[in-house]
């Protein structure tokens, strides 16, 4: 039960859409910003600088406000805030206390999310205003740099201070970096994996016939290349359904379509797992029997012709009977897949000649 309440929990955070789990890691990022920029004060305070103790309670509001944003999906807006107040942050505090805390690191810890931002949200903004952003946090980095080496820190604090608050800055920018680096991975691997399941799909979709749900030429073209390839005894069976056109003529043809429908249906119930069906042509069935001498695909050729003899196919309230003559062959009376085929071919031709409604397998 604990597991399940777990697993649900994940799947909220990671797995749905966009909607849910950008509000949610946005407002982890909103609040922790906020929780940050109170810690800071407290931080400021206990060092004496006043002047970042009133910045950080400034943007500890800011930040709490910034929910309204998150609540409203403006997370772009969210992030030039963000990034605003970072860089501003940054000089502020390389003026006051120097380079030796660290607060430059937000800077580096922001950057990457403008262009997770570009990834994952569609409304996000483009790839050259990423880059800008990037190239701006680069620029704002070595300012402070440029900034700490000409100029004095106004508020002189101990190296110690000094390396407890780059250890608690190196923590939160490197948490931000982590945070939203686990997120971009997540969303690769769940494209990923939604594109390799999209593509397993149409795949499927472009080998089976859509009108009878069968395989179609292209995916038997396979299974009698593959059958040719193992060696094994096989057999082929084509089927032709006898006056079709007349069929079409008399009952229209939505009830033609609905005769290959429910033959095609007939055929699957009676073969076994290992024969494979096809619509070959217009109204010609090929069965593949795997691993069956000519003797036994006889037998099912007799037993398909039997069975749809016997079938009454109601269409648009008129009950239509219909007959399929049948021709087989085994592999190992010709040499090649095509010439297998036109053995097959020719036998069914000659059950047309010699009345339709028959199985020819010699
Ligand atoms: P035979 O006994 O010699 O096979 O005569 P037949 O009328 O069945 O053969 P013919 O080749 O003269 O006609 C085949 C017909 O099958 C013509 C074509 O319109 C029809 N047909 C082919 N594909 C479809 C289809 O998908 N749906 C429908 N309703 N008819 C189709
Ligand atoms: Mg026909
Ligand atoms: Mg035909």
């Amino acid at each position: 039960m604990k597991a399940e309440t777990e697993n649900n929990f994940f799947s909220k955070i990671f797995d749905d859409g966009t909607t849910v789990t950008n509000r949610i890691k946005y407002t982890i990022l909103q609040w922790s910003a906020a929780v940050v920029h109170f810690l800071l004060i407290f931080i400021f305070a206990s060092v004496g600088v006043y002047s970042m103790v009133v910045f950080n309670i400034g943007s500890t509001i800011c930040y709490i406000l910034c929910g309204l944003l998150v609540k409203r999906e403006r997370y772009i807006l969210f992030y030039y805030i963000a990034f605003v107040e970072i860089c501003l942050h940054s000089y502020v505090a390389t003026i006051l206390v120097g380079w030796g805390p660290g607060f430059p690191l937000y800077i580096i810890g922001i950057m990457p999310v403008i262009f997770y931002m570009h990834f994952s949200l569609d409304e996000s903004a483009g790839l050259h205003e990423s880059l800008l952003i990037g190239l701006c946090c680069m620029m704002t980095f070595i300012i402070c740099k440029v900034i700490s080496f000409r100029v004095e820190p106004i508020y002189i604090i101990s190296e110690k201070a000094a390396m407890y608050i780059y250890i608690f800055n190196s923590i939160c920018a490197f948490g931000l970096l982590l945070f939203f680096s686990l997120f971009f991975l997540r969303e690769i691997q769940v494209s990923k994996s939604v594109l390799e399941e999209r593509n397993a799909q149409l795949d499927k979709i472009a080998g089976i016939d859509a009108l009878t749900g069968l395989y179609n030429r292209r995916s038997m073209d396979k299974l009698l290349n593959n059958a040719a390839a193992s060696g094994r005894t096989f057999s082929v069976i084509i089927c032709d359904i006898d006056d079709f056109k007349k069929i079409n003529d008399t009952y229209g043809h939505n009830s033609g379509d609905e005769v290959l429908r429910k033959l095609s249906e007939a055929i699957i119930s009676i073969l076994r797992e290992n024969d494979s069906v096809c619509r070959w042509g217009g109204e010609e069935i090929l069965i593949l029997a795997a691993g069956t001498p000519l003797s036994g695909a006889a037998l099912v050729a007799e037993r398909i012709r039997s069975q749809i003899e016997g079938l009454e196919i109601l269409s648009e309230e008129n009950i239509i009977k219909c007959t399929v003559t049948a021709g087989a062959a085994e592999s190992t009376e010709a040499g090649s897949v095509e010439e297998i085929i036109g053995l097959a071919d020719d036998r069914l031709y000659s059950g047309k000649k010699s009345g339709k409604n028959k199985v020819v397998f010699e």
